[in-house]
């Protein structure tokens, strides 16, 4: 689970990182109100759980509360890669001496956590990996030992830090590692840790990724997970249990098993079409999950036709066309909707779908072939 910024930040400071000042607010007013409050020069950034907000347009410096007011009033609106931005983070400007990068992820390779320092900070980090990786400097924690100061010493000289941060810096890594692992998080990254003229260190970004399959473990964090979908069609995706995941394109998919839908996805690929969504209704699937299934592809106004794809084992067609059915008489349906079903009882489901304006395909490939050219407006 990504998390916003201002959450990331809330979380760290729990366990002693230095954070700027400030607030999270959703409109301009309040952000003036805010840099008010704070009574200082602000920052003023988008909330979007993506990198490269700088870049973007989505961070802003404001002198005044005015300023403050006119630059949320920019940011708030705006879309950052697909995402629109609801709120703003209004916080105490840092007076920059030099910027760092700081992070700590899993090395599956290694299968430990990994701590990299880089005096190279600001940037967008894989950059920096891509073009000059000797900037970056990296050491091994052992899961039995935890990380040792020495270890974070070693780590900041050969990253070429200031000497005077190092001492700084090495409580402030130790605070970060205590919070990546308290939170079971998969990445916790600071860009740019930020060493100020007065000499000390704070956090002016921070990114923490949680491990969805340790969220159970954590239900403080239950509120997060609300926010950070942001897409209304992929929680309400949720909120019914389907594993579903929205994708760029207006062919919305279907089917049973997550190797034969994204199976599906290229080949929709193949015959010139866009997906719309990754959706697996799983084994099992009974004609009301069906029905949900369909309602929320359809609720994406992208949509302009639909592919099931249904491999009958311990799922039965049968059952399948009768959630189709269920739901073509629920909704208005107005796409084109081609049904492939192989397998279990698959005479029974095509017998139902007859005399429907279902559309029939044989194969995965006719089936594909066929949406794509309906949804292009050509015959089929
Ligand atoms: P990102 O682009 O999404 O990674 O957002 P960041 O929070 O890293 O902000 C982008 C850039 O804005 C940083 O690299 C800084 O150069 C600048 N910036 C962010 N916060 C401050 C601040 O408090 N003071 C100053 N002077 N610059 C800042
Ligand atoms: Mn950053």
């Amino acid at each position: 689970m990504k998390i916003h910024e201002y959450q990331a930040k809330q979380i760290l400071a729990r366990y002693g990182v230095p954070i700027p000042r400030g607030e999270a607010v959703t409109d301009a007013d309040a952000a003036a109100e805010v840099a008010r409050q704070l009574g200082s020069p602000v920052v003023v950034k988008a909330q979007v759980p993506v990198g490269g907000r700088g870049k973007a347009g989505g961070v802003k410096l404001a002198r005044t509360p005015d300023e403050a007011r006119a630059v949320a009033g920019q940011i708030l609106g705006m879309s950052i890669k697909g995402i629109v931005v609801r709120k703003v983070l209004v916080e105490e400007a840092a007076q920059i001496a030099a910027e760092y990068y700081l992070g700590i992820t899993v090395d599956r390779a290694a299968r430990r956590n990994v701590v990299m320092v880089s005096a190279a900070g600001g940037m967008e980090i894989e950059e920096v990996a891509a073009t000059t990786p000797e900037k970056i400097a990296r050491v091994w924690i052992d899961p039995g030992i935890g990380l040792a100061d020495f270890q974070i010493r070693q780590v900041c000289y050969a990253a070429g830090l200031e000497r005077e941060a190092v001492a700084s810096a090495t409580r402030f890594l130790r605070a970060l590692y205590d919070a990546y692992v308290a939170n079971d998080a998969g990445l916790a990254e600071i860009n740019p840790l930020v060493l100020t003229t007065s000499g000390s260190l704070i956090a002016t970004d921070a990114k923490i990724d949680i491990d969805d399959n340790a969220l159970y473990r954590h239900p403080e964090l239950a509120a997060y997970k609300e926010e950070s979908e942001d897409d209304p069609v992929e929680a309400e995706a949720h909120r019914r249990g389907l594993q579903f995941v929205r994708l760029e394109g207006d062919v919305g998919i279907i089917g049973n098993g997550a190797g034969l839908v994204m199976s599906t996805l290229d080949e929709v690929k193949r015959a010139g079409g866009a997906p719309a969504n990754f959706l697996d209704i799983g084994g099992g699937a009974k004609a009301d999950l069906v029905a949900n299934a369909l309602e929320v592809v359809l609720s994406n106004e992208r949509v302009k036709g639909v592919l099931f794809n249904i491999f009958g084992g311990i799922t039965r067609c049968d059952e399948v066309a009768k959630g189709i059915l269920e739901a073509a008489r629920r909704l208005s349906i107005r796409v084109p909707i081609v049904v492939r079903l192989t397998g279990t009882n698959e005479q029974e489901g095509r017998a139902l779908l007859q005399g429907t304006k279902l559309i029939p395909a044989e194969t995965m490939e006719q089936a594909a072939a066929r949406i794509v050219a309906l949804v292009r407006g050509g015959a089929a």
